[in-house]
């Protein structure tokens, strides 16, 4: 038996998290829980799961009884190091991720990784933190967790690119033109996916695919010459590799979080989704449109750039996506207060969670000042 923690667990991948164990039969012990807003959940899923503590990240956490709790990220780091577990799962949403991740890191754990700020953020940092104290990093993103899967099958050498899919969001074949008319609804309706607010947005404008391409060099070790992004809207194909001898191995499924997220607690469960149905089954790629999802390219420039322009990047958009969602700005201003804050030179090495913090903030202000 696995023992896991699971940090956001009231959210999307942790509620999918926690149904596979609900209903799979895995062999885990799910032994700490945390959510940031949601404590009636929190403690409901506490109990379901017979956990041994909880924390919650955004305020006070009243006393429940058979249950350890804890309140804010001090009480989260301190739940971590209380608890005896093999692997925590981190399904926070955002760059507060970072912070759980460190203090998983330090504790020895395994981490199973949604949140990809923390990989985008800190980037080789995280990577130092996780040798230091034995730790292995274990992506969950769906396009991450199948080139991790892929390249086992194949000797670094031989691989030449990764090739990442992106379903192209919800206006994939929408003229520019009507780029200022998008609402909230409309950048919400992600066409394949079914995910927390701050991705769908994110899918809406390429940023999360551009947060992917980062995510996927800094865990598997390709440069932006390595890394491509073909539009597949099906989101069947979840990603591929090439390689030198110029075939392509691919990793097919049906868009579900469910096997990603499994994969990544536990080796070996059977029947964990529906079996692939090939009956009237087309799948179609095509190039993405660097000119009307310009956040796309951007990534491939921050790679190139290398300093602290992903953290930026990723702070920039935060602050974005909040006032979009706030309906303060419309999308095309969002998409444009990213690339303005990426306009500055972001070229410090980041070397400690102190300096990410500065760093983070300091392009907080940029971002706000443009709204
Ligand atoms: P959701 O918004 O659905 O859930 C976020 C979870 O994190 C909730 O449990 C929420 O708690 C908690 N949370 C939110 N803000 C904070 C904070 N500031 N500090 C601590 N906890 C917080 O997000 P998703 O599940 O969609 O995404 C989680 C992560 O996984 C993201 O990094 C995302 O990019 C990544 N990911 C998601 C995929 C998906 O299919 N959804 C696919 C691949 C990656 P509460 O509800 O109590 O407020
Ligand atoms: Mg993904």
């Amino acid at each position: 038996m696995k023992r896991v923690i699971i940090l956001g667990c009231t959210g999307s991948i942790g509620s999918t998290a926690l149904e596979a164990i609900r209903t799979k039969h895995l062999d885990l012990q799910v032994v700490g829980l945390s959510a940031h807003t949601n404590a009636p959940q929190l403690i409901a899923s506490a109990h379901e799961f017979s956990a041994q503590a909880i924390c919650l990240t955004s305020t006070t956490l009243e006393e429940v009884s058979s249950l350890n709790t804890y309140s804010y990220f001090s009480g989260l780091e301190r739940m971590l190091h209380s608890l005896d577990a093999d692997i925590v799962l981190n399904a926070i949403a955002g760059f507060d991720g970072l912070r759980a991740s460190l203090a998983a890191l330090e504790c020895g754990f395994d981490l199973a990784l949604a949140n990809k700020e923390s990989v985008v953020c800190a980037g080789p940092y995280l990577f130092e933190i996780a040798k230091k104290y034995g730790s292995t990093i274990i992506p969950v993103d769906s396009e991450h967790s199948a080139i991790a899967e892929l390249l086992k099958g194949h000797e670094r050498q031989q691989v030449q690119s990764l090739i990442i899919t992106a379903s192209g969001g919800p206006f994939r074949t929408l003229d520019a033109d009507h780029f200022a008319a998008i609402t909230v609804e409309q950048a919400l309706a992600h066409p394949t996916w079914n995910m927390g607010k701050k991705i769908s947005i994110d899918s809406a404008t390429l940023a999360n695919k551009a947060l992917e391409v980062i995510e996927a060099s800094h865990l598997f070790g390709f440069d932006a010459d390595h890394i491509e992004v073909v539009v597949h809207p099906q989101s069947i194909v979840h990603s591929m590799i090439r390689t030198r001898d110029g075939a392509v191995y691919a990793q097919l499924g049906n868009p579900d979080m469910t096997l990603p997220i499994v994969n990544a607690l536990c080796t070996g469960s059977p029947s964990l989704v529906k079996p692939m149905d090939f009956t009237n089954l087309s799948l179609t790629f095509e190039q993405p449109d660097f000119k009307r999802f310009p956040l796309l390219g951007l990534a491939f420039e921050i790679l190139r750039r290398k300093g602290s322009s992903a953290l930026a990047f990723n702070a920039a958009d935060e602050v974005a996506v909040h006032a979009f969602l706030a309906r303060k700005i419309s999308y095309p201003a969002l998409v444009q207060i990213v690339m303005r804050t990426l306009d500055q030179k972001w070229d410090e090495e980041i070397d400690s969670f102190e300096h990410i913090l500065a760093l983070d903030a300091k392009a907080r202000m940029v971002a706000r000042s443009l709204i």
